[in-house]
């Protein structure tokens, strides 16, 4: 893998769609670490800021420069440096895992069939699917589709590989080991990956955003995350007929049955209450914070 982290500046990225819809509005970020994650509910923008990342998509206003190379005018120069697993990527049933990449690296003009194959077998043999590579996909679990997908979006061994919602839909077994895999191919190269999963997010990404309504409310590392609420989540027992009141005071960012009532978490600078007592912030507590601001 060459040299040094690519680094990747978005700068003042707006994207409206047709009818005024806003993708992304007015993003402002440098991106050089190992694996970073984008967090966000389902309509934050992260597909957008994606899609403008890997040059399938135009701004509307800004733009982003990879290593230099800006996404308006550098496409050829931005497609050989990265690798994209979109979100629905479809995988043909009748083909066996070798013959769909074959396939895709007929299409990425990889023309030489000993080329190809020394290539995929790599590639197979890094998402750990050299075993199943003559099997029909139609026959593949959820996890071993997103590998082919991995296995896809790393033929031209990237320095760039994006990658949306990789373990959407999968099993908590099966989503450890795409998380796993990622963290392995981060070794030498920036990988962005997209989940509305918290803990996804926190088990491989060295740094992070956070996207809401397509703007970014936070970007850093998982510990400054933290430090957004150190010292503000309290916890209090309470009877459900107080639950109303205490909502109305202070952001919630959990609640849970208890013996007598309710158990709450809450964000507060300073809390006058008989029950409440100071409890360690979770990344959960900041995360839900953030998305009521
Ligand atoms: P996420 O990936 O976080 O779910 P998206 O980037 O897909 O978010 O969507 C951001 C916003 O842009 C949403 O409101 C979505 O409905 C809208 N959007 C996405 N794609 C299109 C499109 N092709 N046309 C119109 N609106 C779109």
């Amino acid at each position: 893998m060459a040299g040094a982290f690519i680094v990747i500046e978005i700068k003042n990225l707006t994207k409206i769609y047709p009818g005024g819809i806003v993708g992304v509005r007015d993003i402002n970020l440098t991106i050089q670490t190992g694996v970073f994650g984008l967090l966000g509910p389902n309509g934050s923008g992260k597909t957008t800021l994606m899609r403008i990342m890997a040059t399938l998509l135009e701004p509307t206003e800004g733009t982003i420069l990879i290593d230099g190379y800006d996404v308006r005018r550098d496409r050829p120069q931005i497609r050989r440096l990265l690798g994209y697993l979109p979100q629905d990527f479809g995988l043909y049933p009748h083909l066996t895992a070798f013959e769909m990449l074959d396939y895709l690296a007929l299409l990425c003009d990889i023309q030489d069939a000993a080329q190809r194959k020394r290539i995929i077998d790599d590639a197979l043999e890094r998402v750990h699917l050299t075993d199943v590579r003559d099997r029909k996909l139609g026959t593949f679990s959820g996890g071993m589709k997103q590998r082919v997908g991995i296995a896809q979006a790393i033929l031209n061994a990237p320095r760039l590989l994006i990658v949306d919602e990789p373990t959407a839909g999968l099993d908590p077994e099966e989503r450890v080991r795409v998380r796993s895999l990622l963290s392995e191919l981060g070794e030498g190269r920036v990988i962005i990956l997209s989940t509305h999963i918290v803990e996804d997010v926190l088990a491989v990404a060295d740094s992070l955003a956070i996207m809401h309504h397509g703007r970014v409310s936070f970007s850093g590392t998982a510990a400054e995350l933290l430090e957004q609420v150190a010292g503000r989540v309290w916890q209090l027992e309470l009877e459900r007929k107080e639950l109303a009141d205490i909502k109305e005071q202070f952001p919630i960012t959990s609640v849970l049955r208890a013996r007598n009532g309710v158990q709450v978490r809450l964000i507060a600078d300073g809390i006058e209450h008989p029950r409440a007592t100071p409890v360690e912030p979770t990344f959960e507590d900041a995360y839900i914070w953030l998305m009521g601001q």
